[in-house]
């Protein structure tokens, strides 16, 4: 008997013990985990699960001969490469893979005239969003109006598709978050390049370069990253909804 009170309370301490080694392991989980959130925002992470083992195509739009809109200081096609770049890593990092249609100041095309180089170019782009097999189709370009007042990114659609209507509706939610603006994303019927992709396509219009206050965001790095992150997240946000969708 005697003995036996002796293992009660051995067992006693023992328990004792461990629960201050469970409570320790608690504290340092806890500790862990607030670093984790200060160095990793927990927009970029919260939806990082839905982005692994996606393959993301990412068009930055124009280049080489053909600049896009251009601006009182900036051309388009720089600014588009910059922000494709970004998104790249922020896919890369949640583990998607992506395909960049360029990653230089060069165009797709190769004839002589102007005209059918783009055209040429346009239609490799295409080629690419069908042999490359992407789960999502990003085209990402800058507008520009001859109204100057005119601000904000702008996703459109190809009308006819539901999963490219949930994607720009969730792209636009994000851009309209960091611009505070408050457009809706739009349908459209007549923008080639998402009609014929095979997959989710959207076309992103980061903003007017007509507008000289917005040109000179447009071409801020720390606004290009912002953008890129609008844009990650959205696209994050998008493949969350549609997974889950899916039973
Ligand atoms: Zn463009």
């Amino acid at each position: 008997m005697k003995r036996k009170r002796v293992d009660w309370y051995k067992r006693g301490k023992h328990l004792q013990l461990k629960k201050w080694y469970v409570l320790a392991l608690m504290v340092i989980a806890l500790l862990i985990g607030e670093v984790a959130w200060k160095l990793y925002p927990h927009e970029q992470k919260s939806w990082s699960w839905t982005v692994g083992n996606q393959t993301i195509l990412i068009d930055a739009g124009h280049g080489g001969v053909d600049p896009g809109a251009v601006g009182k200081n900036s051309l388009e096609k720089d600014i588009t490469l910059a922000v494709s770049k970004r998104v790249k890593v922020l896919v890369q990092q949640a583990g998607g893979k992506t395909i960049m249609v360029r990653e230089e100041d060069v165009d797709l095309g190769t004839a002589q005239g102007l005209l059918k180089r783009k055209r040429e170019d346009l239609a490799q782009r295409i080629q690419l969003s069908k042999d490359e097999q992407a789960d999502v189709y990003l085209s990402i370009h800058v507008n520009s109006s001859p109204k100057e007042t005119l601000t904000g990114p702008q996703v459109f659609y190809y009308a006819d598709s539901v999963e490219s209507k949930l994607l720009a509706q969730c792209i636009q939610e994000q851009l309209n978050l960091l611009a505070g603006g408050k457009r809706v994303a739009k349908g459209n019927q007549e923008l080639f390049i998402l009609k014929k992709a095979d997959q989710a396509a959207v076309m992103i219009e980061l903003g007017f370069l007509s507008n000289a206050q917005e040109e000179q965001k447009l071409n801020d790095p720390n606004y290009q990253q912002q953008l890129a992150v609008a844009v990650y997240q959205g696209l994050a946000n998008y493949l969350g909804t549609s997974q889950n969708s899916q039973p």
